[in-house]
């Protein structure tokens, strides 16, 4: 029985970023292949109709082909446990990806060899810098007609400004794609397939530069270009740094192909070498350790309505401390009161499980009676603490939303309530005013329809929604601010949000500079803190 310390630092728990296509899909499902954690590649997610087994929540989904919800996979590897948070891909639905990057102590960025860096995989950087955690760079689809490989890391560092170190290095591209030079181990991994492509792991033949045999193998012409380009990367600028990649400043690339396996195992042991375990959260008691005793974590993402008959919804926590057990009595520090975690699950490959324990680095979803919001934290300590809480994103689309039946109050109020707490929507309303009329801001429009069509299932509410032309919102730093005195353009709401936070909203960006420029006091913020 390993002891809790080692429990802990076998942990990795990361999350995978990328622009829809690169490829995200395919690598978690390749990561489970090499993970063992299932046997056969093709029945993890299924687009349009083929079997969804992990995340087979709302018809929204189905009816869409897209997932809506992230979920947690674990699996065993090489002495790890190793956590993925799988993020949504689909732009409508980034503010949840934004969440799920807070819960993560690494994240793999995956890039499209023909596409190099494109719009989502920018915002997203962003966030994983803001919080500075290590990125490990995976370029996919080498087996494609792909870019240079210099050009692709010197279009990394220039649009994303960080820098690249490559772990190892593609032998030809597209149709040539034979396999990658591990510059570490200076040895020649050249794959094959068994069986169909890309459904049970590739076969590696590993050999040395120079070694005569490899012309057949690789083409001669292969084999000299290999030989250059490693002489050119040794005479490189950037040396391996590990402190750098730690803080999120170097980012490890590797490349490979997702779809037939190439290179997926090589950044699987590479990438657990080199990547964090959980590591200290600030709070507002100093940074917790993760190998202190006492219980804490904190909830990134509620998921709501499992089961139509009860309200109930399972809140997903990182565990950043201590050790869980199922029935524990824990402090939710938030709503000042002790609740039971009653039920722990945790999604293994493709089955919802029940946990009877998990230590820090880990994420377990728990029933929540629907107290819960995102950002809270529990906790065992005897001085109770909070984490620093989740940042809530800028929406940039605005309805103003009211209810139907005026009778029906009551179910509309709960509603909005509710899905705003599960962070699907922020809800805006007029300064000191009441809950009639309200303003619902998303950060894709999509979720206006989400909303719409759980109002009506799950609450029995119908709405009207009317878009307003708002799309952007600052939220107001300054403690003392009475936004009433502020001088701002005539097209400038002022609202408020559901904590009390005062904001305004604009129709344009040159308004804002226009306020800033009339209230010198005045700071505003994009992130609500
Ligand atoms: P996601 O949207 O980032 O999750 O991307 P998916 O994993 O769903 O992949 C998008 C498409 O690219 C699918 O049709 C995949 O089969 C394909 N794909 C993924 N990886 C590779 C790869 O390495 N090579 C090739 N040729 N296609 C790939």
């Amino acid at each position: 029985m390993e002891n809790f310390i080692e429990q802990i630092d076998k942990r990795r728990t990361f999350a995978i970023i990328s622009h829809p296509d690169a490829g995200k899909t395919t690598l978690t499902e390749k990561l489970l292949l090499y993970g063992g954690a299932i046997q056969q590649a093709g029945i993890v997610k299924g687009k349009k109709g083929a079997r969804a087994a992990v995340s087979d929540w709302m018809e929204i989904e189905k009816q869409r082909g897209i997932s809506v919800t992230s979920s947690v996979l674990q699996f065993r590897y090489n002495g790890y446990c190793v956590n993925i948070l799988d993020t949504p891909g689909h732009q409508d639905f980034s503010e949840d990806t934004y969440r799920t990057l807070m819960a993560a102590d690494s994240a793999v960025m995956v890039i499209d060899a023909a596409k190099g860096v494109e719009n989502q995989t920018k915002k997203l950087f962003k966030v994983c810098t803001m919080r500075g955690i290590p990125i490990f760079t995976f370029i996919n689809k080498m087996d494609r007609d792909a870019q240079n490989p210099f050009d692709l890391l010197e279009e990394i560092e220039q649009v994303l400004g960080i820098e690249t170190y490559p772990m190892n290095w593609p032998i030809g591209s597209g149709k040539e794609f034979k396999g990658v030079y591990d510059r570490n181990k200076k040895e020649i991994l050249a794959f094959q397939h068994s069986g169909k492509v890309g459904q049970q792991q590739a076969e590696k033949i590993e050999a040395q530069l120079g070694d005569p045999g490899l012309d057949e193998l690789l083409t001669k012409s292969l084999h000299d270009t290999l030989s250059e380009d490693i002489e050119l990367l040794d005479g490189a600028a950037y040396e391996f740094n590990l402190d750098k990649v730690r803080h999120g400043m170097l980012t490890p690339v590797f490349f490979g192909s997702a779809l037939t396996n190439f290179g997926v195992e090589p950044f699987l042991a590479d990438f657990l070498r080199l990547s964090p375990p959980p590591l200290p959260r600030d709070s507002s008691a100093g940074p917790i350790d993760p190998r202190r005793e006492d219980f804490s974590a904190f909830v990134f993402k509620i998921q709501a309505n499992m089961n139509k008959a009860h309200r109930d919804r399972i809140a997903f926590i990182r565990i950043c401390s201590g050790k869980f057990e199922r029935g524990m009595d824990v402090f939710h520090v938030q709503g000042g009161k002790k609740v039971k975690l009653a039920q722990g699950t945790q999604l293994m490959a493709s089955e919802r499980e029940i946990v009877e324990e998990a230590y820090a680095g880990d994420i377990i979803g728990v029933f929540d009676p629907g107290i819960f919001s995102i950002g809270d934290t529990l906790t065992t300590a005897k001085t109770p603490f909070a984490f620093a809480g989740i940042p809530t994103f800028a929406p940039e689309h605005f309805s103003r939303v009211s209810q139907v039946d005026t009778m029906k109050r009551k179910q509309f109020v709960k509603g909005m309530e509710q899905i705003a707490q599960e962070g699907a929507i922020q809800i805006f309303k007029e300064l000191g005013g009441g809950m009639e009329e309200v303003i619902v801001g998303v950060v894709g429009v999509l979720q206006f329809e989400v909303l719409e069509y759980r109002l009506k299932n799950e609450y029995n509410v119908d709405i009207r929604m009317q878009n307003l032309p708002y799309s952007f919102i600052r939220w107001i730093e300054n403690e003392d601010c009475d936004p009433k005195a502020l001088n701002l353009t005539s097209d400038t709401r002022r609202v408020e949000d559901f904590k009390g936070r005062k904001l305004l909203l604009f129709t344009n960006a040159w308004s804002i500079t226009w306020a800033e420029e009339h209230n010198k006091e005045l700071r505003l913020s994009e992130v609500g803190r």
